[in-house]
């Protein structure tokens, strides 16, 4: 390696090591465990590069055991928003054959949920025009489910139509944005998603409820987690089985999540909630963390970080799915996806669009 600085032949070991063991934060049979997996990242990441007697394997052990956190679930479900939240956020239109190889990609992942487009009108978001060649034109793979956002009856069966079995509702816990972004008041927006959520009840089709502006909004500013609390609420009550709680401008801290959850739990089960944190101000992981540590094992993400920020010029959008499941491995959290196929997944669409990833993890290992 020559003069290459010791940093960047961490990062060289770190490739290395992903390229030649696939299997890193995958669960199949005979696969490390992620305990395990993380384990050898340290051995390969951290080890000295001037000799020393140092048992790093015992170093690693030790630090493994002293750094696991209490309350933490043994299992967690990442939901992959990359390619409707994501791509709907990118300005440049993307080919309908770039996103269902992506979406093809990710399927083969480990993921087991990826939400593939949106059945809103093109006139409201052109990237989505293509729902229903998206939808048709994926490879479905078993045990994966492939959720797409209705926002109303008629999308909601042109969804269906095009073989959805699975539909999203997106509501806010604000009442400016509820107007700006979806056109009516939460109400009017209530309203709406019950019948939705009522016709896909009778197909049997599952839905999931998202609540925007969960820890502050555009226009508003600050939102009370009695607020939230209430919409998310509604939303149980109406058959939704999931609720995402999304910080879509990403001004949360750990200390505003533990609020709003310490809220919402009052009144919905830890096990009916997802968390769905942007990383414009940095905080995403640390949320993400606190509500771990709180009950919450449903965590929302997006390959690269796809997806920006419309309200904050150059900031960044859904956290990493890279860097979350970085950060599950390293706690010994186990999620079935294998990082490095997510990682090639991001490098697709990256190149695809023309774009940096967002992922640190991505560019601490793709870009040296
Ligand atoms: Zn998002």
């Amino acid at each position: 390696m020559g003069n290459v600085p010791s940093a960047v032949k961490h990062c060289l070991s770190y490739q290395q090591l992903l390229r030649e063991h696939l299997w890193i934060g995958d669960t199949a049979a005979g696969a490390l465990d992620p305990a395990q997996a993380f384990l050898l990242i340290n051995l390969y990441c951290f080890k000295p590069t001037s000799g020393s007697s140092v048992s790093w394997a015992a170093v690693t052990c030790i630090s493994l055991e002293s750094t696991r956190l209490s309350g933490l679930p043994e299992y967690v479900k990442i939901v992959e928003v990359g390619p409707r939240d994501g791509l709907q956020n990118e300005k440049v239109i993307v080919p309908t054959d770039i996103k269902i190889e992506f979406i093809n990609q990710l399927s083969q992942t480990g993921l087991s949920v990826i939400e593939v487009t949106s059945f809103v009108s093109s006139r409201w978001v052109p990237q989505m025009a293509d729902h229903t060649e998206v939808m048709k034109g994926i490879r479905q793979y078993p045990g994966v489910r492939y959720p797409v956002l209705t926002p109303n009856l008629q999308g909601f069966h042109r969804a269906v139509a095009a073989g959805a079995t699975e539909i999203s509702v997106f509501g806010a816990a604000s009442e400016s944005f509820s107007k700006k972004n979806i056109n009516c008041s939460i109400e009017e927006s209530m309203g709406k998603f019950e019948e939705v959520v009522k016709s896909a009840r009778h197909m049997n089709i599952p839905a999931r409820g998202y609540v925007s502006c969960a820890l502050g909004c555009p226009y508003e500013g600050s939102i009370t987690p009695q607020k939230v609390t209430e919409v998310s609420k509604r939303l149980y009550g109406m058959g939704c089985y999931e609720i995402s709680l999304g910080d879509t401008i990403g001004v949360g801290t750990p200390g505003s999540m533990k609020k709003l959850l310490e809220s919402v739990m009052k009144e919905l089960p830890p096990g009916a909630l997802a968390v769905h944190c942007h990383d414009t101000y940095g905080q995403a992981l640390a949320n993400i963390l606190t509500a771990l540590q709180m009950g919450i094992n449903v965590v929302d993400s997006a390959v690269s970080g796809l997806g920006g920020c419309p309200y904050a010029k150059g900031a960044s959008g859904n956290v990493a799915t890279e860097d979350l499941i970085y950060m599950l491995n390293g706690l010994g959290l186990n999620t079935g996806v294998n990082l490095y196929k997510v990682m090639e997944a991001g490098d697709y669409i990256c190149k695809a669009v023309n774009k940096t990833t967002n992922s640190k993890v991505a560019r601490a290992s793709f870009s040296v």
